[in-house]
């Protein structure tokens, strides 16, 4: 059956040393932690640091993005070899903030996926509507071509290393929260797009996150729906006391 992940986005924030600090504070809280996965993915420039913070703990550090050539000229990107080397396990593909201010389709997070799995990483496929399509109503065809694009080529065997993260934008850093029903609701259907194309099995076996102003009040709520198997959270990520909050409320 799946797992439970929670992993923490840091986006552009910690220097290296301020990670190493908050790793060392991170670990002995989560070393009693048993059912639950643990993920940070970090900026590049802190995960060699992580990585040595985190050892002999079951945090698993992962990266924020990953360019899709193996190598090159590519001024300013980062390739899978590197990130391997570097004791990567997970990386974050298509975040919303990367398809907005980066320019970042459907396409690129394709080939992305394919180039992690081929390189066994786990890859956090991120999806969700804008404000605009909550409101118009269309978030089921919005979400569900995002899925189905980031899967094409993607084998049943591969796909249950996928994890998803259902992250309506407009719950990204608000303040404002998708309901634990609309977050249930929709990671619903992500499954039911994922029984489609690969068959109930695989669907059962993938781990689908919510994201989206996930905090250590509203946490335990969110992760008791059937449907959301974990979160992928920015902010309280920041913070051990928060961050440990939440793995609690999933463990
Ligand atoms: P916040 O938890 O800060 O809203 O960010 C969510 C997110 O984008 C995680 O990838």
């Amino acid at each position: 059956y799946r797992k439970t992940i929670i992993a923490g986005n840091w986006k552009m924030n910690m220097t290296p040393s301020q990670a190493k600090a908050l790793i060392e504070e991170l670990k002995p809280l989560v070393s009693k932690v048993k059912w639950c996965e643990m993920v940070l993915c970090v900026p590049y420039v802190d995960i060699p640091t992580a990585v040595k913070a985190a050892k002999g703990s079951k945090i698993a550090i992962g990266a924020e993005n990953m360019h899709f050539e193996p190598k090159g000229a590519y001024t300013g990107e980062v390739s899978a070899d590197m990130l391997k080397e570097c004791g990567v396990k997970y990386v974050i593909i298509g975040h919303s903030e990367r398809r907005q201010y980066f320019a970042e389709t459907d396409e690129t997070v394709n080939k992305k996926v394919k180039v992690a799995l081929e390189n066994g990483f786990r890859p956090i496929v991120c999806v969700g509507e804008s404000l605009d399509e909550r409101e118009q109503d269309i978030w089921s065809e919005i979400v569900r071509k995002q899925v189905k694009c980031a899967m094409q080529g993607v084998s049943v065997d591969d796909v249950k290393k996928v994890v998803i993260a259902y992250e309506p934008i407009w719950a990204i850093g608000t303040g404002k929260t998708a309901t634990a029903d609309q977050a249930n609701e929709v990671c619903g259907a992500i499954r039911d797009c994922l029984r489609e194309l690969y068959g109930a099995r695989a669907a059962r076996a993938i781990t689908i996150q919510y994201g989206g102003s996930m905090n250590a009040k509203n946490a335990a709520e969110l992760l008791s729906k059937p449907d959301v198997d974990g979160g992928l959270i920015g902010g309280a990520s920041l913070k051990p006391n928060d961050f440990f909050a939440i793995i609690e409320a999933a463990n």
